[in-house]
């Protein structure tokens, strides 16, 4: 038996709400499908009455300046985004990201929307939008909102967007100012398993030897995408040198909350490579910036 029984192909946002509105349930949305064809072959997500194919909604395949900010359609190949010149002008941290994000065949179909969507906690794309300050677009049945990016995370594969009747149009970014830089760096096995050991981005403004402001972004640092909120809240208005630095990393360690993965690493293992990869990233952008 087919894990779905009707597969719809909307090309408008109204065209979507209608979907999600008339269509039998239950309804999933599906864009390049790496993940979510798997779960549903593998049994890990249940069967579906209809597939909401979000790719040909042609709002969320806009990438361009709006005002102060960038706006990236969720529906958006990752090969597409990481391609884009605005990308790697405004979002360092994002176009690292991307590009690291399986292989180029994945990135071909793979879309910005899926990788946020799915709400794992060490998801690149992810890491990289929390860093970079991101807001998130959603519309559904009773209308669109726009809310913080950390918003859309309840727990590990759990998303704020309501099943069947919401879908995530796209992200808005605050758009690089002088002085200010990105960057993304993760720890990976060399093969067979999708997500890092543990990834991390550092996004930061930088006024001559202080850093001005910080965001910082860790997974899986905790159950959702993890910002190290009080080790920004130190950094913030700190001379940048090896004292500074120092502190930070002992921040990072006492709030963090890494877990053991079977697959992948130990909380131990992970605690033990933050400190470098923390300094690494953090160098990195204050380079650039
Ligand atoms: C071989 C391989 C390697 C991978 N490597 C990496 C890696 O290095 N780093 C990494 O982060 N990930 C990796 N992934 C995971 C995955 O490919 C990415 O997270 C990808 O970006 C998911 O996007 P998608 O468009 O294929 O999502 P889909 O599989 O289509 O969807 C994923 C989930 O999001 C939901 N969804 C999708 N779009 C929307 C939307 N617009 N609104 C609401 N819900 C939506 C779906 O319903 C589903 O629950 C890998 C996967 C594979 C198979």
């Amino acid at each position: 038996m087919s894990n779905w029984q009707t597969y719809l192909q909307p090309k408008n946002l109204s065209e979507a709400v209608e979907a999600l509105a008339t269509a039998p349930k239950p309804l999933v949305p599906i864009a390049g499908g790496t993940d979510l064809m798997i779960d549903l072959e593998q049994g890990r997500h249940a069967p579906v009455h209809t597939l909401l194919d979000v790719t040909g909604i042609q709002e969320m395949l806009a990438l361009e300046i709006r005002g102060e900010q960038l706006f990236i359609g969720a529906g958006i190949a990752v090969n597409k985004v990481v391609n884009h010149p605005e990308v790697s002008k405004h979002a360092q941290a994002l176009y690292e990201a991307g590009s690291l994000i399986a292989g180029p065949q994945v990135r071909n179909v793979a879309t910005l929307g899926g990788n946020v969507a799915h709400a794992l906690p060490a998801a690149d794309g992810t890491i990289s939008l929390t860093a970079l300050g991101a807001e998130a677009e959603i519309t559904g049945i009773h209308g669109a909102r726009r809310i913080p990016f950390q918003e859309l995370f309840v727990g590990p594969g759990k998303s704020s967007i309501k099943q069947g009747e919401e879908i995530l149009v796209g992200f808005y970014l605050p758009l690089k100012k002088d002085h200010q830089a990105s960057a993304f760096k993760r720890i990976m096995r060399p093969q067979g398993v999708a997500l890092p050991i543990i990834n991390l981005a550092v996004w930061l403004e930088r006024d001559g030897d202080t850093i001005k402001d910080i965001r910082i972004a860790i997974g899986p640092g905790g159950p959702t995408p993890y910002r190290a909120k009080e080790t920004e809240k130190l950094l913030a208005g700190r001379i940048m040198n090896d004292e500074t630095i120092q502190l930070a990393q002992e921040s990072i360690l006492a709030h963090v909350g890494f877990r053991s993965s079977a697959r992948r690493a130990s909380a131990d293992y992970r605690r033990h490579i933050v400190e470098g990869l923390f300094k690494d990233v953090l160098q990195t952008a204050w380079d650039r910036a």
